[in-house]
């Protein structure tokens, strides 16, 4: 078995929803061990306009990653994900953050994800469900990347917007 994290977010449609929803498929096919709780934070990347909810999920599984990678695109696609621009609006993306200790660079699949490092939406939700897991290429576990994170967007619990 294989432990895959995931970071799920949207900011388009009925957002709770949907990340519900996509939980649901994933679970459909692998087994969720945990689930952290679900953020509220502002577009990154400039080219998107409205807040997103954003949340992290650990699974276990027997696929392989090119197949997890699959199968989280379907459910993209089953959920009305459609690329247009890079960072664009979007009701769900689904990216690998981690899967295992494994270390992949191919022109599909690139794990650990690129941008742990530089996304409170990421690691605010990645800390509050793996505090200790240490990012293979970094050498630093998710809380202390957190600490050290740049990133000024503000990340707050969705039960807690004020
Ligand atoms: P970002 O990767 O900066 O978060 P994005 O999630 O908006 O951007 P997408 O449009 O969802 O980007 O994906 C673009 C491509 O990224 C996908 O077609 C996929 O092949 C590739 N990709 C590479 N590494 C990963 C990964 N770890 N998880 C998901 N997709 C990945
Ligand atoms: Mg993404
Ligand atoms: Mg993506």
């Amino acid at each position: 078995m294989h432990q895959v994290v995931l970071g799920l977010g949207g900011n388009r449609g009925d957002r709770l929803a949907l990340l519900d929803k996509a939980s649901k498929l994933l679970a459909q096919k692998m087994d969720l061990e945990k689930a952290s709780s679900i953020y509220h934070t502002a577009a990154w990347g400039g080219n998107s306009h409205g807040a997103y909810l954003n949340q992290v999920l650990v699974l276990n599984t027997s696929m392989k990653a090119e197949e997890c990678l699959n199968f989280i695109q379907q459910i993209e696609n089953q959920l009305g994900r459609k690329r247009e621009v890079k960072w664009g609006d979007r009701t769900m993306d689904i990216d690998i953050l981690y899967f295992d200790n494994e270390i992949i660079n191919t022109e599909r699949l690139k794990v650990p994800h690129p941008h742990i490092a530089n996304r409170n939406f990421v690691l605010v939700p990645l800390a509050e469900v793996l505090p200790d897991f240490v990012h293979p290429q970094m050498g630093k576990s998710s809380m202390v990347l957190m600490e050290e994170c740049e990133d000024s967007l503000k990340v707050k619990p969705l039960c807690n917007i004020s």
